[in-house]
């Protein structure tokens, strides 16, 4: 069996951390003797540069023949960089909303784990901290309120905006199909998070959910209104496994949890479609402001290049050889600059990558 991998380095910080990324990809493949090929292509500011636009229609047509994709991230400085003089259409971030579209990736997968290394900067209180957590988001991402019809008029004379939140069951249904596939390879729970008192569309999730449950009978669902979850993530995290929820509840709700979990550079990601196929990045931005400087935290990008393994590859012992990896590097003390506390080992974007591959098998 021989996988297909592309890369896109992007801009910033991407091109370190997905070198570092794809360094501990190449220990884990060398050890399962699995055959991979990789193809590098240019997305964001670096395609502006060279093809004029964020994306071309052969970059997304290489991703789509691709098993996976592992992004580091794309954008600049908005004040000073020239991609920002051009129209929105025509900026960095357009080409990550057409690839994203383009491959039709509707589930977007955030974890949230505490380090026991790193409880220090989890702003809960000490007694939550202490007892840990390790939440999946699953994001429906295509659908809802940010893709519904939307328009402002002058109504007797009132200015008045409509936004439109419009599901249909197949929507729901895929998106709670990953749910429940992502929950059996974890603890088998999935809590569906809505505002079903209030809206239709939130009730229509409830009934297809339970649905697509009776099909997973060794998966417990439980549901759970989304002003309840926002609390409950502060005061008890550790209560969730997989959360699953619609598109805005999930932008809002995925944001509040990568707080809690401290570092952005520790938070990967990953964008499914219907098939194996994943777009998997870190949760973070391009950091114009550390790039170049060989200081980026890889973790985020290494742990996404684990999901990478676990849903697009179903090599589920080497992501947990990967995840394991980090773990113990932080045990054994070294961070990056951006977790860095005192008595810790400080080392590099390329050091830390080492430092982990050193603990993978
Ligand atoms: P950012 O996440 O790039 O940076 C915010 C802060 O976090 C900075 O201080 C940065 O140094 C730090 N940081 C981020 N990742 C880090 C890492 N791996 N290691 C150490 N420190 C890290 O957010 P921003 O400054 O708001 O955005 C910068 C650019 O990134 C913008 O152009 C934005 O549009 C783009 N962006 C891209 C993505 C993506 O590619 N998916 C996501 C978010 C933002």
């Amino acid at each position: 069996m021989s996988y297909r991998l592309v890369l896109i380095p992007g801009d910033g910080i991407g091109p370190e951390i997905v070198r570092a990324a794809k360094k501990v990809l190449d220990a884990v493949f060398v050890r399962f003797g699995t055959e991979v090929t990789y193809e590098e292509v240019l997305m964001g500011g670096a395609s502006i540069d060279v093809n004029g636009v964020p994306l071309t229609e052969e970059t997304l047509k290489t991703c789509r023949e691709a098993d996976a994709v592992l992004m580091g991230s794309i954008g600049g400085d908005a004040s000073v960089s020239p991609w920002y003089k051009l129209e929105p259409s025509k900026r960095p971030e357009a080409g990550l909303l057409s690839l994203r579209k383009g491959l039709n990736l509707f589930a977007n997968l955030r974890p949230a784990y505490l380090y026991p290394e790193l409880r220090d900067s989890c702003p809960l209180k000490k007694e939550v901290a202490d007892k840990g957590f390790d939440v999946m988001m699953v994001r429906e991402l295509t659908g809802g309120l940010y893709f519904g019809e939307r328009h402002t008029d002058v109504v007797d004379g009132v200015r008045t905006a409509v936004d439109t939140l419009s599901y249909n069951e197949e929507e729901i249904r895929r998106a709670a199909v990953k749910a429940f596939e992502i929950a059996r390879k974890r603890r088998q729970c999935v809590t569906l998070v809505d505002k079903a008192n209030v809206l239709d569309s939130s009730r229509l999730w409830r009934s297809v959910v339970r649905e697509t449950a009776a099909a997973y009978p060794d998966v417990e669902l439980k549901v759970m209104l989304v002003d309840n979850c926002a609390m409950q993530l502060i005061k008890d995290p550790a209560q969730f496994d997989v959360v699953l929820t619609e598109n805005m509840f999930g932008d809002i709700l995925s944001d509040e949890m990568s707080m809690i979990a401290g570092s952005i550079g520790m938070l990967p990601s990953a964008s499914l479609n219907e098939t194996k196929f994943g777009l998997y990045e870190p949760s973070g931005g391009s950091a114009p402001d550390i790039a170049g400087k060989g200081i980026a935290n890889p973790i985020a990008t290494i742990l996404s290049a684990s999901m990478l393994l676990r849903y697009s590859l179903d090599m589920d012992e080497a992501a947990d050889a990967v995840d394991e990896a980090v773990r113990r590097v932080l045990k054994d003390g070294y961070r990056t600059g951006d977790i860095w506390t005192e008595g810790c080992l400080k080392v590099g974007t390329d050091e830390m990558a080492d430092r982990i591959i050193e603990r993978l098998f």
